[in-house]
């Protein structure tokens, strides 16, 4: 297990919590600090850490491990715990995804798949090594994920938790390489498999 996490990672789950339970409507009453202790999402814990951990991506410091596992059980005592991981990792990996500049971002979308799909494996596999803490691998037509130190494995019952990594590789392949196809979760540490691994479509008609 890793001691620490990227400090994005923490910051997307209370992200995702703040933004579900922010009525669209009361949006501007919210940064008002009006309806802020009326949820949990809202509550001034939540924005405390939201500050906390913004801080500490600003100076790219990395935070405790053992803290967002805590925060990833509180996530995943939540009935809709679901999806709130999957809201979370969308926001990891769209987070990630910013960090790259601008020439590769538009390189992946312009370029022909030929030569833009080597760019973004490039660009996916450092952008999970540093924000997922995993392994991206290309076996055949498909890219694996995977993370021998999940965060969120226990965090929920029937695997719920790995939802997030799940939501967070769909994401980033359909940014960089508009992927849109099904991840699969092939292997699960918390069914007693060792690591988490999921397999998504990573290309059918090019190479
Ligand atoms: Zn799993």
């Amino acid at each position: 297990m890793p001691d620490t996490v990227d400090a994005l990672l923490p910051l997307s789950f209370l992200e995702a919590v703040r933004n579900v339970d922010t009525p669209v409507e009361d949006f501007e009453a919210e940064l008002v600090g009006e309806l802020r202790n009326k949820r949990l999402g809202l509550s001034d814990t939540v924005y405390n850490q939201i500050k906390r951990f913004t801080e500490a991506v600003r100076r790219g410091q990395r935070t405790s491990f053992d803290e967002a596992v805590g925060l990833a059980r509180l996530l995943g005592r939540r009935p809709d715990a679901e999806a709130v991981f999957r809201a979370a990792g969308r926001q990891l990996a769209a987070e990630a995804y910013r960090t790259l500049g601008g020439v590769s971002r538009r390189l992946m979308l312009l370029l022909p798949s030929l030569l833009s799909r080597p760019i973004a494996l490039r660009k996916v596999r450092r952008l999970a090594a540093r924000y997922l803490d995993g392994r991206i691998s290309r076996v055949g037509a498909n890219v694996l994920l995977e993370v021998p130190g999940s965060v969120t494995a226990d965090a929920a019952p029937r695997s719920i938790g790995c939802t997030y990594y799940e939501a967070s590789l769909k994401e980033l392949l359909r940014l960089t390489v508009n992927a849109g196809g099904a991840v699969d979760h092939v292997r699960c540490s918390s069914r007693g498999e060792g690591t988490c691994q999921w397999r998504a479509e990573w290309t059918a008609t090019s190479h």
